[in-house]
């Protein structure tokens, strides 16, 4: 009797200990797995709200967008390609340094292939807290020539023989600008013609020299170019593929 008593007390025991050893595990892989959804979950949600801060930042001055299919050569007016550039055009106001008005209306055109690479670098800036701000862009050849004829200097216009990038669609004169509109300081006017305006030149404010290194990187990730005298000036790279032209915009 005794024995039977000690044999079943034992297989109790051992059933016990059993079930312990399933269960504990069991309930504790269960709690794991609630834990790895929850902070699944959670980073889904950080995603998407990172997402959606990052889509209203580019969104932030959108207006209604020409998302139309058009050839790389086509010239696109990049205000309706995107509402998030800040334009500033010097040339169809007598603020410049022909103190004349050369372009009937404030218009930016640019090859498509060159405004996609510049909406790309817009969008990047953005992500930086910055807008381009063009002074600028596609420069019609009888302007090129009307420009000559008031300073024939080629220290300050190129000369319309050879024409300039701007004539081909294909180049920018730009600053940059904070998203409340604000110029970054960049040292010396757009412009200005003397060796401070040059990449080389560092006798300016850590800030300056930052700002301009700033704009110059991200428009060099995005295929563009400098010319050593002007830190407003970018190249398209393959820019000169593009012909000059004398594609004249409509004004309304
Ligand atoms: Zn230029």
């Amino acid at each position: 009797m005794i024995e039977r008593k000690l044999i079943l007390l034992i297989f109790s025991a051992l059933v016990f200990s059993c079930n312990n050893a399933k269960v504990a595990p069991g309930i504790q892989t269960l709690s794991l797995l609630e834990k790895s959804k929850a902070l699944k979950l959670r980073g889904e949600k950080v995603e998407q709200s990172m997402l959606r801060k990052k889509d209203s930042i580019e969104r932030l001055f959108d207006g209604k967008r020409d998302q139309s299919v058009k050839k790389n050569d086509e010239f696109v007016d990049v205000e309706k390609l995107s509402g998030n550039f800040v334009l500033d055009m010097k040339y169809a106001t007598p603020d410049n340094f022909l103190k004349e008005k050369v372009y009937s209306c404030a218009k930016c055109y640019v090859r498509n292939e060159v405004a996609q690479a510049l909406l790309n670098a817009n969008k990047d800036f953005m992500r930086q807290g910055y807008r381009i701000k063009l002074f600028d862009c596609y420069r019609p050849h009888s302007v090129q020539k009307k420009m000559w004829k008031i300073v024939p200097n080629p220290g300050y216009v190129a000369d319309p023989k050879g024409g300039s990038v701007h004539n081909r669609g294909a180049a920018v004169d730009i600053t940059l600008t904070d998203l409340k509109g604000n110029e970054l300081d960049m040292g010396t006017s757009f412009d200005h013609f003397g060796k401070e305006a040059r990449h080389s030149y560092t006798q300016l404010p850590e800030k300056v020299i930052a700002n301009r290194k700033m704009l110059r990187s991200t428009m060099e990730k995005h295929g563009f170019t400098t010319i050593k005298s002007e830190w407003w000036h970018y190249n398209f790279s393959t820019g000169k593929k593009f012909k000059i032209s004398d594609f004249r915009w409509k004004c309304k």
